[in-house]
């Protein structure tokens, strides 16, 4: 038989243990809410609207904010119009003298360059001059003269963009302009990725003006939807969605910056071949691929192919897919995206290649 007074003490273990399990259920639920909480921060920099999304930390905002501050850094390095950045003083240094540059800058010319090899100059970074000529974007954009426009031209070639990324020095060979511009910001999402997850954060989304990157699991569990913007319609007005797990997906389109000429759409992309707005019957292009720069710099470049060459490369290259939404209204998704793409619009025919 046991005593009163050890039932009153079993009793008031038992109690304890109840609390305790309680307790316990109490915050570990709370903690699940917490890490399924999305927290979301909105800005602007490199010239357009950034928005990060993190789930899975309480120190959610500092490392978001450190996020933002990683984007500042790159954009006081590779923007054309910054004094003091590095593609300022290269664009202003003679022809033939090298420039110390910060290795950031290093690996994005390296890397341009490359993606100009690859894409057999679709894609290339000498072509700044042309970007100031046309002025699309600015408040004064013009149709310059087709003297202007061979003069400009003149100089433009990746050939003519030496970096040494072991001096961090880079040179130009001839007379033009560095314009990082269809690269720096898929760059810029993948390091933001990487001061988040050094920070502790196992998961979310990057937007950096169309330039997203997603990483880790969302706590649903499901994959993550992105929309792909309808180059006819208000922003926020989708042709389609696609599902992907991870990875990037970027837009380059002629919606973004342009203006009306004659009746003539003239746009910011431009074909480093002829000079002027690429025309190949292209109005947008969207890559999904593992890095903010690829897809960044190869939406770029198949914007300038055009649809026959563009699907030759994604056909090729493992890990690039494609969306492509055509000047005669037709969408056409690469054959990897097949179940992830879901039409939503009914102004469109879709196709699959
Ligand atoms: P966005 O900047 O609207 O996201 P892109 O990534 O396609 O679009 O980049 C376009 C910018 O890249 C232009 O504003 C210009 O600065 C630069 N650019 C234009 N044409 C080319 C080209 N053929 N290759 C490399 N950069 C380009
Ligand atoms: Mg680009």
């Amino acid at each position: 038989m046991m005593s009163g007074r050890a039932r009153v003490l079993r009793l008031a273990a038992l109690t304890a243990l109840v609390i305790l399990i309680a307790t316990a259920a109490y915050f570990a639920r709370r903690a699940l809410t917490e890490k399924q909480q999305p927290y979301t921060q909105a800005g602007f920099a490199m010239g357009t609207f950034v928005r990060i999304t993190v789930y899975g930390n309480e120190s959610a905002k500092a490392a978001v904010d450190d996020g933002f501050r990683r984007i500042n850094e790159i954009e006081a390095l590779v923007s054309t119009t910054i004094q003091g950045s590095d593609v300022f003083k290269l664009n202003s240094a003679p022809i033939g003298v090298p420039v110390k540059v910060h290795q950031d800058t290093a690996y994005l010319m390296t890397s341009a360059v490359e993606f100009a090899r690859l894409t057999d100059g679709s894609f290339d970074p000498t072509v700044g001059r042309m970007v100031d000529l046309w002025g699309i974007g600015t408040e004064n954009p013009r149709v310059p003269s087709e003297e202007e426009i061979m003069q400009a031209l003149a100089g433009v070639g990746y050939q003519n963009l030496a970096v040494d990324s072991e001096r961090l020095e880079a040179m130009r060979l001839a007379d033009f302009f560095v314009d990082l511009g269809a690269i720096a910001k898929g760059y810029a999402c993948d390091q933001v990725v990487n001061v988040l997850r050094e920070e502790g954060i196992e998961a979310g989304v990057v937007d950096l003006g169309g330039n997203i990157r997603v990483f880790g699991v969302k706590p649903n569990g499901r994959d993550w939807r992105i929309g792909i913007q309808d180059p006819s319609a208000s922003r926020g007005s989708y042709i389609g969605t696609i599902d992907i797990a991870s990875g990037a997906v970027a837009t380059s389109g002629d919606y973004e910056r342009y203006f009306f000429r004659d009746g003539i759409l003239y746009h910011h992309i431009f074909d480093p071949s002829t000079g002027y707005p690429a025309r190949r019957g292209v109005r947008s292009v969207s890559v999904i691929a593992p890095t903010g720069m690829q897809a960044d710099a190869l939406s770029t470049a198949f914007f300038v192919m055009g649809v026959e060459d563009l699907f030759d490369c994604v056909n090729r290259w493992q890990e690039v897919e494609a969306i492509v939404v055509t000047s005669d209204r037709r969408v056409i998704v690469s054959s990897g995206l097949a179940d992830a793409f879901e039409a939503v619009s009914e102004d469109y025919t879709y196709e699959i290649r």
